[in-house]
């Protein structure tokens, strides 16, 4: 059963039928000048037409499409590093690795960081406070983060960022296709796979940017701003997935009654920010005992697929960087498990997780002594 959406999703129906019916049909090259690759051009420009709709901002031409959200998060903080040589960068603590990593390598020690406060929030306090120095080139703060789930206050950092004139970049690869409509930002990205398209498609809205920001130089494509032939398939199927919505919100009742459950079922069970708004799909659990790794191994092996946190750090030897911005001590980042559910997820498969974290805390308390423990798996291995 998988419980790890939020490291990527399985493609939708919708999107898989776009992809067949593209790839048959419009394989041509768009930028060749016959009539079949004028089709392809054709079909590109559509798709970037009906995103711009579904995210319900501007029109196509602020869109480009790239290879995921990691690519989009790096060219652009590159393009504004070298725009503002002396301005700094304020990136949320709790950011995505893929926003982290650029700021810190195109800004160094002109990066300073937005603290959150314990509930997983972007603390708007620190941010007036940063804005108040004036010297701020640009202010990333990702929409839902991605291993709390916490969803961020995006509409009031927009507003403090425009009241200060400062550029406010969006991370919303969680947020796009799990709530409907896209986050107000003067640029914002997106990335497929994380709604039921394929992987290595996503795409960045340039907004105050679209005049002068380019991803990558070589041929003309993407108007000029990001060189190399389109994945036309990739993209019309991430459009038809983001079409074709799925049902995301269903998931925020069977979550809630599952962490409900399981806290009464395993005392001192700790719930990462369960009193402010959240993804629906999303859960971060501290449990009382024994390390994540050993939970997620044990839970593999009962046919649980689920995360000790971002994908993007696993194999990170300190553990959650979120939760630690979240002032978590070093010991509950130790025994942190991320589920996140997908929009075909039963309530029977929330019953079946809670009764195997169940078992698998037993066992765990009960160390080797437990008449279970080691029959599949040699817990003394890890
Ligand atoms: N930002 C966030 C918030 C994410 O969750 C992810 C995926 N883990 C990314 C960026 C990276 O997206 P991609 O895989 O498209 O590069």
């Amino acid at each position: 059963m998988y419980f790890d959406h939020n490291a990527t999703t399985p493609l939708s129906a919708a999107a898989q039928a776009a992809w067949i019916e593209t790839s048959e049909h419009f394989w041509h090259n768009p930028s060749s000048l016959y009539p079949a690759a004028g089709a392809a051009a054709r079909r590109l420009e559509e798709a970037r037409e009906q995103l711009a709709d579904l995210l319900g901002a501007g029109d196509g031409g602020d869109i480009v499409f790239t290879s995921g959200a990691t690519e989009a998060n790096n060219a652009l903080l590159a393009h504004i590093a070298s725009r503002s040589p002396s301005g700094r960068c304020a990136v949320a603590s709790i950011e995505h690795p893929s926003v982290l990593a650029p700021a810190r390598h195109h800004f160094a020690k002109r990066t300073v960081e937005i603290e959150a406060g314990v509930d997983g929030l972007v603390d708007t306090a620190h941010l007036r406070h940063l804005l108040g120095s004036g010297d701020i080139a640009v202010v990333s703060v990702l929409a839902a983060n991605n291993e709390t789930g916490v969803i961020q206050p995006v509409a009031k950092i927009a507003e403090l960022c425009a009241a200060n004139g400062v550029h406010f970049h969006c991370d919303a690869a969680q947020w796009i296709g799990k709530i409907p409509g896209a986050p107000d930002a003067d640029t914002l990205v997106g990335s497929a796979h994380k709604f039921g398209g394929p992987k290595g498609v996503g795409f960045v809205k340039l907004g105050p940017l679209g005049k002068d920001f380019v991803l990558q130089v070589g041929g003309p494509q993407e108007h000029r701003r990001r060189a190399g032939t389109q994945d036309l398939a990739g993209v019309a199927a991430m459009v038809a997935a983001l079409a074709n919505t799925q049902n995301w919100s269903g998931q925020a009742p069977m979550r809630d009654r599952f962490e409900d459950h399981l806290a009464k079922r395993l005392p001192g069970l700790v719930i990462a920010g369960r009193d402010v708004s959240r993804l629906p799909n999303t859960s971060m659990l501290v449990v009382p005992a024994g390390k994540n790794l050993k939970w997620l191994t044990r839970l593999g092996h009962l046919d649980f697929s689920i995360s000790t946190g971002s994908a993007c750090s696993s194999g990170a030897e300190s553990g959650s960087h979120v939760l630690a911005a979240m002032e978590f001590p070093a010991r509950h980042i130790a025994r942190a498990l991320r589920i996140s559910s997908g929009p075909d997820t039963s309530a029977d498969d929330w019953r079946a997780l809670e009764n195997a974290m169940a078992e698998v805390s037993m066992e765990l308390l009960d160390g080797d002594n437990h008449p279970r423990a080691g029959a599949k798996i040699d817990l003394r291995a890890l």
